[in-house]
Parts: structure tokens; C-alpha cells; sequence
């Protein structure tokens, strides 16, 4: 099946007591059992439950996964994949990434003697020299939040299969309609649901998806053991935004574009982040790797300070001042008082996250209304 085929039906059947054509919202927490053990595939909805369960293989075929596991948030998912790890092991990370990665990495598990190494991954062979018997995971998100770098799923998982690491690839900012890291090679994919597969701005979700059955059976154990579970409201809810993803994504690479080439000559911005334009430094992987560039844009104002910066953050009126992204409303947000507050600062200058960085998620409002609004703000 085609990906608008898998958005719309995969996971999915007329509810067979009914023939309710949506999926049903499973409100319960507890299953009947005829006798201890005989039941059907339900037991207690930390674990399971119908509705997760349909968004789970819907999430897992738009990945071109076998499993999927739905989780209360985005944070929820990548917790559970590092306590795969033990005291001792070692992260290969990158050196821009979602400032709440950064967060529990660095303030919850290396305090359990986990030891992250925060690398620039532009090139793949970079994490070499890195890699030793304590090596167990690399985490990489493609494009970077918020610099947009790209970073070459396939060469990067060329080496964590000979070296027997676990890849995962935080595939939140392409969304699965531009981009499968599984077929490229990675084991485990990691979204935050909130963002472009939830897609309007209403459920805070995450998710992980993989192939292999017994990764999968380590990360249900993790899942079910600890708890970081979603209800079914929410289940449903990410079902019904998943249905448009598609159609959203279209238009959001289209405004994207459009806002990236507005910005681009426009004489308040400096530098310009969006992996569409041919001088990206690594556009051919990204256009290798990704079916579109998506819709998120970063920019530097020329010469703005602080204050500058937040005066014109404040002074839009179509894009929102707000955190989070890929909704169908646009967005701004000012990462470093943000979304990239606990990133320490030298680390966070290194690789251009500035006082006067601002990131774009442009939405699907018609692109007069965003242009023109971009102008007004940008005078
Ligand atoms: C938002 C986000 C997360 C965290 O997801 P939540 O759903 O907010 O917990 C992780 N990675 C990226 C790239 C994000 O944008």
C-alpha cells in the first residue's frame, strides 16, 4: 500500500461488534477474562489497548515498521529507549539536538554513569574514533533542532551495524511522509507524536518504532514495567490527525519552501536554515534521504540583540509565539528562552543557536497571509 492508503486505513477495520467505521475510544482500563488467561489479547490497558493498539500499526506502517509502541509524550519514548542501557555504557549523540534530549541525557542518565559523547555528525565517520566496547547506542535526529543540519542516516547506519550498535534516529522534523529511517538502515525510530503526526497542536505523544522482534519485546518489557502509556482518547485523536498527514505535509514543504526563499534575500536576516537550498551544506543527503524539505525554517536577525530579537518575536500576528511545532497553525518560537533553555550556552553557540535565532514552523494558512505577516514583523 501507498502512504495516503497506510494514513487513512492501516491499523484499521470496522469495529466488528458494531461496524462503528472509526476505530472505537476503548475507555477502559481492565479486560474480561472467561478464565485466568483465556481472553482476547487484552489483559490491562498499561500494556494494551484496542485503540492504542490501531494507532500503533498505523504508526508502524507509515514507518515501514513491524511494531510500533504509542507513549504519554515524546520524552516517554526516548526514556524508554535508554533504559535498554546499563551503568557503563556509552551514547554517540549529535551536538544540535531537541534541547529536552539534551536534558535527560545530560541531568537524568549520566547520573546513573551513562557517558554521552555530543559529536558534530555532518560527516558519518565522525562517531569512529568514538566507538569503543562500551559503545552501545547512537542517537541521531534528522534534520537538527533547530539548525537543521542533516546528518546521513545510511552512512551512519553502515557503521553501527558493524560495530553491533543501536541506531535510532529521532525522526520527529521530517515526519514518516519525508523520510523512513528504518529502510535507511536504523533500528529503532523515535517520533514526538505532538508534533507533525498529531498535527494540530491538541495531544502530547510519542512513539517508537521498529523491525526486530526481540528489540521489540526489550522496549514492550521497558514500555509495560515503567508505564509511560497514552489513553485511548488521545489514541484516537492522533488517529484522526494522522489521516491528513499527507495532505498536510504537502502543503507545509510548500509554505516552507516559499517562506525559506522570502527569507532568504530579505535584508533584516542573516543566516537562513532549511535544507531545500542548494549551498545547505549537506543538501545532497538531504535530498537523498528526505522526499521534501519540510517545514521548518530557522533564521539569525542581522545585528539584532536580545531585546530586538524578542520585540520581534512578539510582533507577529499570524505566526504564533509559542513552543512546539508542525501543526497546522504556524509557528515561532526564540529557541534559546524556549525550547533550547537547558542547553548550556558555549555548547549551544557552537553550532549557531544564538540570542538572535528564530525558528519558523510554517503552517498551512495561505501563504499571502504568512508572507505578508513575515513582512509586517520584519520592517
Ligand atoms: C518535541 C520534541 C521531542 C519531545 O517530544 P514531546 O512529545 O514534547 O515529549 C523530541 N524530539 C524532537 C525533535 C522534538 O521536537
Amino acid at each position: 500500500m501507498k502512504f495516503a492508503t497506510k494514513a487513512i486505513h492501516a491499523g484499521q477495520e470496522p469495529d466488528p461488534t458494531t461496524g462503528a467505521v472509526m476505530t472505537p475510544i476503548y475507555q477502559t482500563s481492565t479486560y474480561w477474562q472467561k478464565s485466568p488467561g483465556d481472553h482476547k489479547g487484552f489483559e490491562y490497558s498499561r500494556g494494551t489497548n484496542p485503540t492504542r493498539k490501531a494507532l500503533e500499526d498505523c504508526l508502524a506502517a507509515l514507518e515501514n515498521a513491524k511494531h510500533g509502541l504509542a507513549f504519554s509524550s515524546g520524552m516517554g519514548a526516548t526514556d524508554t529507549v535508554l533504559r535498554l542501557l546499563k551503568p557503563g555504557d556509552e551514547v554517540i549523540t549529535g551536538n544540535d539536538l531537541y534541547g529536552g534530549s539534551y536534558r535527560i541525557f545530560t541531568k537524568v542518565y549520566e547520573k546513573y554513569g551513562i557517558k554521552f559523547h555530543f559529536l558534530d555528525l555532518s560527516k558519518p565517520e565522525n562517531i569512529l574514533p568514538y566507538i569503543n566496547d562500551k559503545t552501545k547506542l547512537v542517537w541521531i535526529e534528522t534534520p537538527t533542532n533547530p539548525t537543521m543540519q542533516i546528518i546521513d542516516i545510511e552512512g551512519i547506519a553502515k557503521i553501527t551495524k558493524q560495530h553491533k550498535l543501536i541506531l535510532t534516529v529521532d525522526n520527529t522534523f521530517a515526519s514518516p511522509y519525508l523520510q523512513n529511517p528504518i529502510d535507511l538502515g536504523a533500528d529503532i525510530v523515535m517520533h514526538s507524536v505532538t508534533k507533525y503526526i498529531g498535527g494540530h497542536s491538541d495531544v502530547v505523544m510519542g512513539a517508537l518504532l521498529v523491525n526486530d522482534d526481540q528489540l521489540y519485546k526489550d522496549l514492550w518489557f521497558i514500555y509495560n514495567a515503567c508505564g509511560a502509556t497514552p489513553g485511548p482518547q488521545d489514541a484516537f485523536l492522533v488517529l484522526r490527525g494522522i489521516k491528513t498527514l499527507h495532505l498536510r505535509m504537502k502543503a507545509h514543504c510548500e509554505n516552507g519552501e516559499k517562506v525559506a526563499h522570502f527569507l532568504k534575500n530579505h535584508p533584516r536576516i542573516d543566516k537562513i536554515y532549511w535544507p531545500g537550498f542548494e549551498d545547505h551544506p549537506n543538501h545532497d543527503i538531504a535530498k537523498k534521504q528526505m522526499r521534501g524539505f519540510g517545514g521548518m525554517v530557522s533564521v539569525t536577525l542581522k545585528g539584532a540583540d536580545l531585546q530586538e530579537t524578542f520585540r520581534i518575536a512578539s510582533s507577529f500576528k499570524v505566526f504564533t509565539l509559542a513552543e512546539s511545532l508542525g501543526g497546522v497553525e504556524s509557528l515561532i518560537n526564540h529557541p534559546v528562552s524556549m525550547t533550547h533553555g537547558s542547553i548550556p550556552k558555549e555548547e549551544r553557540e557552537k553550532v549557531g543557536v544564538t540570542d538572535n535565532l528564530l525558528r519558523l514552523s510554517v503552517g498551512v494558512e495561505d501563504i499571502d497571509d504568512l508572507l505578508e505577516d513575515l513582512e509586517q514583523a520584519l520592517k
